[in-house]
């Protein structure tokens, strides 16, 4: 849920959401035309969805504001689900469909939602010469298929065109990770990395990124590699693409290892054991190059993290 602001940020009648109706049947519309969202149908009051927010104004939702998201829930049909920090909790209670109708709804607009903006973006890339852009993208381009970049994605192969990526050749790609490779692509590429690396924190306005960061990949790392045998991350570091980063960096870690996650977008991961008698748990860090704002917002960088945090916890599962 990290592409509805800024530049991705959908919003006008092409946008179709899902909703219920009053005999809570699903159908679908355009924004215009149906005017709510589902979640919007069930509470309308903009301060009873101001009180669900932590009302921090991270602005992650695309909003400045909390008080300002609660108002566009209740009035203009955002989503309620673009808040990631929404508390949902009781909300079945007071729906009238059971929790398990509410979750899926809320799957089907967040995926309705990442449907519209992969379109969205197919068409800002489609003027996009990819000759011309290839190489600063770290991506293969063959000119007898103009139309076509080829790149590695976390270890897989992708082969992006203007209507359709595919992953490792299977067609069915989550539309999250369209998002990402469409909004790498559509950097055009910049500074090449330089093996400087930096924490989340030493990012502009990146504050209320920080925690995200931890909680969506750096905190799944370390529960997942916890007490696992100290070469786990290097065994699965084939599957990645990874390589050993610099010494210096890494010589108090347990493992380490740095993830191309995209071509020009690599990730540095440092592990730390827990060590019980001295009160430490196990802890992991994510660090990137100073210059990869050149080809991913922040938004995207979370993301990117994140999926790479879900990527190396199904290989550890997978491999083990
Ligand atoms: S993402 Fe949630 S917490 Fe952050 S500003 Fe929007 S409503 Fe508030």
């Amino acid at each position: 849920m990290f592409f509805f602001k800024g530049d991705g940020k959908l919003t006008g009648t092409g946008t179709r959401f899902l909703f219920h109706d009053r005999a809570g049947k699903n159908a679908t519309g355009s924004a215009a035309f149906a005017g709510l969202n589902p979640l919007a149908c069930i509470i309308m009051n903009p301060l009873e969805i101001l009180q669900r927010t932590p009302r921090t104004n991270c602005g992650e939702c695309g909003y400045p504001a909390c008080l300002a998201f609660a108002a566009a829930v209740s009035r203009a049909g955002v989503a309620i689900t673009l808040c990631p920090y929404v508390n949902l909790e009781g909300f079945a209670a007071e729906a009238p469909g059971s929790e398990k109708d509410m979750e899926n709804l809320a799957d089907q607009v967040a995926e309705e939602h990442d449907l519209a903006l992969v379109e969205n973006l197919q068409k800002k890339i489609r003027p996009l010469d990819f000759g011309a852009v290839a190489a600063a993208i770290g991506a293969g381009w063959d000119p007898q298929k103009p139309d076509t970049l080829h790149l590695r994605y976390l270890g897989q192969d992708v082969m992006l065109g203007k209507t359709e990526v595919l992953l490792d050749n299977a067609g069915v790609v989550d539309p999250r990770d369209q998002i990402l490779l469409y909004n790498y692509v559509h950097s055009g590429g910049g500074r090449k990395p330089e093996n400087i690396w930096i924490g989340m924190e030493s990012m502009p306005n990146s504050i209320s990124k920080i925690k995200t960061l931890a909680t969506y990949c750096e905190n799944k790392i370390a529960a997942t590699l916890s007490s696992r045998p100290a070469r786990t991350l290097k065994d699965i570091g084939t599957h990645l693409d990874g390589y050993a980063g610099p010494t210096d960096l890494s010589a108090t870690a347990t493992a380490s290892l740095i993830v191309p996650v995209l071509p020009m977008v690599p990730q540095y991961l440092l592990f730390w054991e827990e060590e019980p008698e001295e009160g430490f748990e196990a802890k992991a860090k994510v660090l990137f190059d100073h210059h990869v704002l050149d080809f991913l917002d922040l938004e995207s960088l979370v993301f990117s993290a994140e999926r790479f945090a879900e990527r190396l916890v199904y290989l550890v599962d997978t491999f083990r």
